[in-house]
């Protein structure tokens, strides 16, 4: 039977543009459809204008510990529709690069929305019908909220990077990566940020001490945190937005922002009807190669829900092209991520928390906490942690956890290490790097008592 493409990708996000690319590039005949903006929530709204907005949001701090190294003060103000009109220039700048890449490599691109026909064929919004001898769903996730009366008055991480001006007052709801990231962003802007997270303590899955240790620092920023409270109601008033709490206590603030989670991008593509198994939050289900049930449809990125990060995503984009068009069969490692939060201060981790470590395995930790040279001149009460998680009778590092200015490019490198196998005499014998925080990773002598 002859198809019209090899390959034809849905949704052009990170995981979709990079299998489509190097399928191209492996001289598969290769079609893709986006019905919004190439490059995905990574380029568009997701990590990349949000570490702008970290950076944006940073100098008020860097402005303020200039003084203490002998800079004179002088008036700071922050100038939010300038920025927010460069950083759209900066995004569509971005988003011709990756159309173009496409282009490049040779697949046929479409600003439509795909959905399936049958296990060959695609219907797209635009009235063309497609067939292709494999389809990869790669369409991604969008944020969910929860049902509560005044909803509606809420904005989510799709809309933050597009208000006209910066709220005054900001309510942030969770306690997730993007809760905490936009905690930080928005008092850096000089927002005043109150944050509910439902549970005991914010970031659950991460290490509990860089959790304890995080939140304590977000509340020297200012950063009023709340947890054990959420939000009851939201409603709309004259003067801003009145929110009833789960204690009973009411607010007043400008914008509510919710960052409570994101739901896979499965719904109302056809996928049930032919047969793909769904999980039970609506995630493609797909086996180590990501292949789903149905044979020639394959799924990456967030949609599957495997481990939703944007490097991850070109993983599984880069193995499927691999094990489909390269004859290379070839399983995503998922194993020893590193990844960071771009809180403020940033985290860094690798590997088990003591928590997971401690279950499985019998452990040492070793521990640093200190106020970083920078800060420590300034006069900023800020204080970075450093955790080493051992495998004792192996001495394998089996974590590392950081908090801490510059967390996120650290842990990169040390990532390395811990994927290969290193122990804690492989950190002893590597020499420090003089004056620097990271120094601190191979000086580590005791573990913790007990
Ligand atoms: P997360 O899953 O990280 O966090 C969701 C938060 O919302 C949790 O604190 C959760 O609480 C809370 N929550 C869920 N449902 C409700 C509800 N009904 N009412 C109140 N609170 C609720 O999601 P995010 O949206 O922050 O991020 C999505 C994904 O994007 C992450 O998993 C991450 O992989 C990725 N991401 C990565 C970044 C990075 O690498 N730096 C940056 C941003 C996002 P609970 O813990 O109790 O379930």
């Amino acid at each position: 039977m002859s198809f019209d493409f090899d390959l034809y990708v849905i949704g052009g996000g990170s995981g979709g543009v990079r299998a489509a690319r190097w399928s191209a590039l492996a001289g598969a005949k290769v079609g893709l459809c986006e019905e919004y903006r190439y490059g995905g929530t990574s380029e568009i709204r997701g990590c990349v204008p949000k570490k702008l907005m970290v950076f944006a949001s940073s100098f008020s701090e860097i402005a303020e510990d200039a003084e203490g190294f002998g800079w004179s003060s002088s008036t700071r103000t922050f100038d939010w529709p300038a920025f927010i009109a460069k950083k759209d220039t900066e995004i569509d700048r971005l988003e011709e690069i990756y159309a173009s890449n496409l282009q490049k490599a040779g697949v046929e691109i479409e600003r439509a929305r795909g959905t399936l026909k049958d296990p060959h064929t695609v219907a797209l919004s635009n009235g063309r019908t497609i067939t292709a001898r494999h389809i990869l769903i790669a369409t991604g996730v969008r944020p969910f909220c929860p049902d509560l009366p005044g909803i509606e008055h809420a904005i989510t991480s799709n809309e933050v990077f597009h208000l006209a001006d910066m709220p005054k007052r900001t309510l942030i709801v969770g306690g997730g990566y993007i809760a905490c990231e936009f905690a930080g962003i928005m008092n850096g802007l000089g927002s005043a940020v109150t944050q509910f997270y439902r549970g005991a303590q914010i970031l659950r899955g991460f290490d509990d001490e860089v959790r304890g240790h995080i939140a304590e620092e977000m509340r020297k920023k200012s950063i009023d945190l709340h947890v054990g409270r959420d939000v009851v109601s939201i409603e709309k008033t004259e003067t801003g937005l009145t929110v009833t709490c789960t204690d009973g206590s009411m607010r007043e603030v400008d914008c509510v922002l919710y960052a409570t989670g994101r739901q896979p991008n499965a719904a109302g593509l056809g996928l049930a009807e032919l047969g793909v198994g769904l999980a039970q939050n609506g995630a493609v289900k797909v086996d180590a190669y990501s292949q789903t049930a149905v044979p020639s449809i394959y799924a990456v990125g967030d949609v599957t829900d495997r481990v939703n990060l944007t490097p991850v995503a070109i993983r599984e984009g880069m193995a499927f092209a691999e094990t489909v068009f390269k004859s290379n069969p070839t399983p995503v490692d998922h194993a020893l991520i590193p990844t960071a939060v771009f809180t403020q201060p940033e985290i860094g981790t690798v590997g088990l928390t003591q928590e997971e470590a401690r279950e499985t395995h019998e452990i040492e930790v070793y521990r640093a906490t200190f106020r970083p040279m920078f800060h420590a001149f300034a006069g900023r009460d800020q204080r970075m942690l450093m955790k080493l998680i051992v495998d004792k009778p192996s001495q394998r590092v089996l974590g590392v956890h950081i908090v801490g200015p510059a967390a996120g490019e650290m842990i990169q490198m040390v990532g390395i290490a811990v994927k290969m196998g290193a122990t804690k005499a492989d950190f002893d014998r590597t020499v420090a790097v003089h004056p620097t925080a990271a120094e601190e990773l191979v000086t580590m002598r005791d573990p913790v008592p007990g």
